[in-house]
């Protein structure tokens, strides 16, 4: 391992955090008791709507604000307790009026807006489940997503309609009802008019655990996205990790940026905090460093959930537009999604006075599952360690079954015991490729990672992505934060090039910060940089300079992309990449 920054204390103010002590709640933890905290339906019955509306509003909470909507205009609209119930029951009742039944797919292709998480938790409510698509994908994988998940409704707004929808819709036979936002056609449904229509008043559906909630397409980083399935009996971890990993508190203002169109904004984005009664805030706009400073400190952010992209953004911008700005609310800051680079939290650490906490999990886990948290010490780079309640393990998977290593360091696949409430319980249609997923009692992930003596978790690269060089097996991530170190390095992906001699060499794809050229000089100085600190072996051995990497529109780098092009083979599914300039 890389000589890794030293560790970032936590101030003992963390001892008001919600898990003050990590082994102590680790050793006490049962997830019966985290199902207590959750209110139910009688009988064993519950829905995620519910405990994350209704129930706060029972207890007196409706006056609070659940959804600060930011328009892009800049324009505030907020969104009580007590609005959300109203505006939810309409929407089931709009559901139920339709003939839209129970377990029946409602999808949503939406930018951030009010009606997104209106028709997510309505959806919910009336027992029917969620499916969110992003809105800029294009008419191709909203077919196959829509078809794989058999839509009945969608919910969209006139030019997303008009631009992705209507050309495929002859498609889509069980596609009964299009709900448009902001308008009507004749093949259409205007949803303002029926929700005025519609009484204020529902009675949740009470579900059973088991019972589907949601449809979740992954990030589509390493192939075809999957469509994940998850439960109602998910929001017991939702809860949980919000509380333990995000250290959210009853009132706290809370902004998680990623888009409800991945899972980590439904999951973080709208569940876990309305269930833990927080104020979240919801920004229509996309990144902009300005925008976001300027959100953080006027709304009085207390806890803030973003990515390594975004940060990274941040980062490229430089520490003085961040100290422009005070943040004194500011209280926990945690990112996912991609490997977090210990340079970006150490940066955190400079620029906010406290670090970013990675955390690992993925859609198919639908929830946190190795956290930094609050009242434990960081060590930049790693991932923290497991939640309360989640077991798992470095394994080596071999022909005959699945063996945990657990001599420290030691490198594997990251693997789960199954057995928590938000684990996916199927991709839609595709059970062998479930199955795939467990062996000898693990859930394996497919993402390589190491455990330390001390219990901390550190990300190696996805499994794909592995390099294997003159008997050497390098991780991606390892060298790109060895990169990200040097002044002039904005991002960089690596990936492993076939090579006569070595089986494959490590190759660098740096994109550059403002006011960094780029030159031969300047290739030799990070190629020089790399080998000082990670050795001869392991960096890379060719360096190309890019204006901007593919990413998924998540913000994911998509090596296998890197890869493709570089070996000039075909792209493969490309529906969630971003457009880049090559
Ligand atoms: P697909 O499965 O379609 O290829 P994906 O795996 O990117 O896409 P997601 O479920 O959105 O889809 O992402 C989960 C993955 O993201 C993890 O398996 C891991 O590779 C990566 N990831 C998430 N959080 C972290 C983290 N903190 N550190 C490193 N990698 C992370
Ligand atoms: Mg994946």
């Amino acid at each position: 391992m890389m000589d890794a920054p030293p560790i970032v204390k936590q101030p003992a103010t963390r001892d008001a955090a919600n898990m003050p002590d990590y082994s102590e709640m680790r050793a006490g933890f049962s997830w019966d008791d985290a199902r207590a905290k959750i209110s139910g339906l009688g009988d064993g019955h519950l829905n995620i709507a519910h405990e994350a509306i209704d129930r706060h509003v029972a207890a007196g909470h409706g006056e609070q604000v659940a959804l600060r909507w930011i328009a892009k205009s800049g324009e505030i609209t907020d969104f009580t307790y007590a609005d959300l119930q109203a505006q939810t029951n309409r929407f089931a009742n709009v559901l139920r009026a339709r003939g839209i039944g129970k377990g029946e797919r409602v999808y949503s292709l939406l930018g951030r807006v009010p009606e997104l998480y209106i028709a997510a938790l309505g959806t919910i409510k009336a027992g029917a489940v969620f499916c969110p698509l992003f809105s800029a994908f294009g008419p191709e994988p909203i077919l196959s997503r829509m078809e794989i998940g058999s839509a009945s409704a969608v919910v969209t707004s006139a030019r997303l309609y008009k631009r992705k929808l209507k050309g495929i819709r002859d498609n889509l036979p069980e596609l009964r009802d299009v709900f448009l936002i902001d308008a009507q056609t004749d093949d259409t449904v205007e949803l303002a008019a029926l929700m005025e229509a519609a009484p204020e008043t529902f009675d949740t559906e009470p579900m059973d655990p088991e019972d589907m909630a949601l449809l979740h397409f992954t990030s589509g980083t390493t192939g075809k996205p999957k469509g994940v399935v998850h439960v109602h009996e998910a929001v017991v971890a939702h809860n949980m990790t919000g509380q333990i990993a995000l250290d959210l508190h009853p009132g706290d203002v809370y902004w998680c940026t990623a888009d409800p169109g991945w899972v980590t904004g439904t999951s973080y984005g709208i569940i876990a905090p309305l269930t833990n009664r927080a104020t979240m805030i919801i920004d229509e706009a996309e990144f902009d460093v300005e925008r976001w400073y300027s959100t953080l400190e006027r709304e009085e952010v207390r806890v803030w959930y973003t990515a390594p992209t975004a940060i990274r953004m941040l980062m490229k911008a430089g520490s003085e537009a961040a100290k422009a700005h005070k943040f004194p609310h500011l209280r926990f800051m945690a990112s996912v999604g991609e490997p977090l680079n210990p340079e970006a939290v150490v940066w955190g650490n400079e620029t906010f006075g406290m670090p970013f906490h990675d955390n690992w999990w993925q859609t198919e886990t639908g929830g946190i599952m190795i956290a930094n948290y609050a009242s434990m010490d960081v060590k930049p780079g790693s991932m923290g360690k497991p939640l309360p309640g989640i077991d798992a393990g470095i394994v080596e998977v071999t022909e005959t079954g699945a063996r945990e290593l657990t001599e420290p360091l030691a490198m594997g696949e990251l693997a789960l015991r199954p057995g928590w409430p938000s684990m996916m319980r199927a991709y839609l249609h595709e059970q062998a490729r479930y199955d795939k997923c467990f062996k000898d009692g693990w859930y394996l992930s497919g993402d390589l990672a190491m455990r330390d003596a001390d219990g901390y978790f550190w990300f190696v690269g996805r499994s794909n992505d592995l390099i294997k060089s003159a008997g050497h097996l390098i991780g991606p991530f390892e060298v790109e934060s060895a990169l990200m170190e040097h002044d002039a390095v904005a991002e960089v992906g690596v990936i492993g090039v076939p090579d006569e001699t070595s089986g494959e060499i490590v190759k660098a794809y740096v994109a550059l910060k403002p006011g960094h050229e780029a030159s031969e000089d300047l290739k030799l100085e990070l190629m020089g940089h790399a080998r000082k600190k990670l050795g001869p072996a392991v960096a890379p051995k060719e360096i190309a300079f890019r204006a901007n990497l593919p990413k998924t529109r998540s913000g994911k780098i998509m090596r296998r992309l890197l890869k493709a092009r570089e070996l000039g083979l075909p792209e493969g599914d490309i529906s969630t990449l971003e457009s880049d300039e090559q």
